[in-house]
């Protein structure tokens, strides 16, 4: 497969990123100039969604292969950010679509008899229909969150060490070659896997807590 190089995101434009689409607030039409000086100098989107034309209230994930397939039928990055429609809105616009039923297939043979097959032709979705079921499936991931710090632990404290190994434990690979006497969590851990049994396998006095 042809390798794509994307041109480099570097602090600056993440920043400009961040600043324009909280700006936005998932709503491109309030800051729209500013999403389209940004896909002109960055040839992406300051956000991975953006909202429906008609409804103002769905939002459609808008990057990568499904961006540029759905940009030349826009005309421009304007022509997107301004008429692009949900696919709810586009499905109560569209004509109703006729039902397909299966025919089955007829076959006349050389010595004159008929033979029906059932037609198991498979059926294929559009690339509209694909983004759909896409669409519908992120619905289900759960969020990420990009405000989210992490919380710091300190291995020489004994509720930090109780508060991330009550669950599970934190260095499998030292349990498991080397045993937890030489872990460095050893002294406070209460993993229910903790052993006091070494293994075989000599561990490096690094590992070891001082
Ligand atoms: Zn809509």
């Amino acid at each position: 497969m042809k390798k794509v190089y994307r041109k480099k995101f570097d602090a600056k434009a993440k920043a400009a990123k961040v600043k324009i689409a909280k700006k936005s607030g998932g709503d491109q039409f309030k800051n729209l100039k500013e999403w389209v000086a940004f896909y002109k100098e960055h040839e992406r989107l300051p956000s991975t969604k953006i909202l429906c034309s008609s409804c103002k209230k769905k939002a459609t994930s808008m990057f990568g292969d499904n961006l540029k397939r759905t940009l030349p039928r826009f005309g421009s990055i304007e022509g997107l950010l301004t008429k692009f429609e949900c696919s709810d809105c586009r499905k109560a616009k569209a004509p109703v679509k006729e039902k397909k039923v299966k025919v089955p297939k007829r076959i006349n043979s050389e010595d004159g008899s008929i033979t029906e097959k059932s037609n198991s032709a498979k059926e294929y979705l559009t690339l509209d229909e694909i983004e759909d079921r896409k669409e519908k499936v992120r619905a289900t991931l759960p969020k990420f969150n990009p405000d989210f710090k992490p919380i710091p632990y300190d291995i020489n404290n004994e509720d930090d060490v109780i508060e991330l190994t009550k669950t599970a434990c934190q260095r499998p690979d030292i349990f498991l070659d080397y045993g937890c006497p030489e872990c460095p969590f050893y002294q406070y851990c209460v993993c229910a896997v903790k052993s006091d049994k070494l293994r075989n396998k000599k561990s490096p006095n690094s590992l070891r807590r001082k």
